[in-house]
């Protein structure tokens, strides 16, 4: 781990009911109240975050959506807005997630709108990458990170871009049991701060670089120790309490 904080985000998915998201949080909150060396998200699904953020008020412990649209209001059916999360008490967003890339056409355009607004409301974007398997195959990774971090961050000004946080998840290891060695991890996020560092150096010094893909406890302290690595974006273990907090133990310094 670096000298920036280190960051762990637990990422719901369509997963857990607000009588579920209690129950988590009833066996997370005491134990995570304990934790203070470390940034704690959780992005539940939509119908459960006022739950979310009334539960964890008194604590550290903060929440974020998985998706939002660009525009503050306007004719979007099934679509959330910036303003519309933080009148809740959410405090960040995942935003590019591949399943998103995937099953609903996000674009790096979209994202490049995206992300300020949620800079200009008040959110946190955690702006996800990564690369397939055929393109890693090809030989593609560092070109498909340069377009999705260049894109993503487009519309983002300089001065803001330390408030992002970047989570490198290469598509091959996201629910497949397959992990990213530390050594992938730690090239790609190498090469995603180099190319922050083109805009801004001082950014890229502080901008967190998290890896997602398959984290587990058992993996969670080979892939944490990496000094590139400065957390975890964690999908399937996120959802049991015990796997989680063993999660954020292994990433705290
Ligand atoms: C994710 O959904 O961002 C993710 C990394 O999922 P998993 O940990 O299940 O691979």
């Amino acid at each position: 781990m670096s000298e920036r904080r280190p960051y762990v985000a637990a990422n719901w998915k369509m997963y857990k009911t607000v009588e579920e998201t209690e129950l988590f949080l009833a066996e997370f909150l005491p134990r995570a109240g304990e934790i203070s060396g470390a940034d704690l998200v959780i992005c539940p699904s939509y119908p459960s975050l006022r739950t979310a953020v009334e539960l964890c008020a008194q604590g550290r412990v903060r929440i974020a959506a998985q998706n939002m649209h660009e525009e503050a209001v306007g004719a979007f059916t099934g679509e959330v807005s910036a303003p519309m999360l933080i009148e809740l008490g959410v405090t960040g967003v995942v935003l590019g997630h591949s399943e998103r890339r995937t099953h609903f056409a996000e674009t790096d355009e979209a994202l490049a709108r995206k992300l300020p607004a949620a800079l200009e409301a008040g959110l946190e974007p955690i702006l996800c990458v990564g690369e397939t398997e055929v393109e890693r195959d090809a030989g593609a990774t560092e070109s498909v990170l340069l377009r999705q971090v260049t894109g993503g961050l487009a519309g983002v000004v300089d001065g803001r871009l330390a408030d992002v946080v970047i989570a490198y998840e290469p598509v091959w290891a996201i629910g497949t049991g397959r992990t990213a060695s530390p050594e992938q991890a730690a090239e790609a996020i190498g090469h995603i701060r180099r190319i922050v560092a083109g805009r801004s150096a001082e950014a890229a010094e502080r901008l967190r670089i998290i890896y997602g893909g398959s984290v587990k406890p058992a993996n969670a302290g080979e892939l944490l120790a990496a000094e590139q690595i400065d957390g975890a974006l964690v999908g399937g273990a996120s959802l049991d309490s015990g796997d989680f907090t063993a999660i954020v133990e292994a990433a705290l310094p």
